[in-house]
């Protein structure tokens, strides 16, 4: 499948609890985009995201082909689970997020993992898990060693993220593109 110029399509969802940073996250790496038109969100400014937002960006592989990610903004609240439950099927990659200053977010992971699984059945996707704020060191309620845990128990990577401080947000989308690229 051509797609402006890239041999493939990868759609991507972001799952997790409200207000642990999904859409700073993701707004984070499309502002990083080379080129990119997209204005940086100022994060404080941002409102609570409403049912799903489409973003795109091209990457460039280390393995070979440049590819297309379409990447999918949802909101966390139960009620709008009937949205994003629609689009489990056609998405190849979730990035499951929390936030390690927010001790709950951290023990629903196992609860959005299930719903995409259910939703898919046989199907498989691929999986990251990311501890995000971790600029929030001194008030942290989530160990990295748990989450690794946590992480290889569900049977994927695990990786620490920041969009206030730009840390390892390229390496998130990066790392779990590679990783479909290589289930293909
Ligand atoms: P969402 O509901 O999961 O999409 O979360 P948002 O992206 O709307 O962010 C929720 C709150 O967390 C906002 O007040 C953001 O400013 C804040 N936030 C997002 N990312 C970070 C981060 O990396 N570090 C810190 N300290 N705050 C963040
Ligand atoms: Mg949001």
């Amino acid at each position: 499948m051509e797609a402006g110029g890239c041999l493939y399509q990868f759609r991507i969802a972001l799952l997790g609890d409200a207000a642990v940073g999904k859409t700073s996250l993701l707004r984070r790496y499309v502002a990083g985009a080379p080129g990119a038109p997209q204005p940086e969100p100022e994060p404080e400014a941002e409102p609570p995201t409403v049912g799903v937002e489409f973003y795109s960006r091209a990457l460039q592989l280390p393995a070979g082909p440049r590819v297309k990610l379409q990447l999918w903004d949802t909101a966390g609240h139960e009620r709008y689970r009937c949205i994003t439950r629609s689009f489990y099927r056609n998405v190849v990659g979730v990035l499951l997020v929390f936030d390690v200053t927010n001790r709950k977010s951290f023990e629903h992971i196992p609860d959005w993992h299930q719903e995409v699984m259910a939703t898919r059945g046989p199907d498989k996707a691929i999986f990251l898990l990311v501890g995000h704020k971790s600029d929030l060191q001194s008030t942290r309620c989530v160990s990295a060693q748990e989450a690794e845990e946590l992480a290889t128990s569900l049977g994927m990577a695990f990786l620490e993220t920041s969009a206030k401080n730009n840390c390892n947000v390229d390496l998130a989308f990066d790392t779990l593109a590679d990783a479909i690229q290589q289930a293909l």
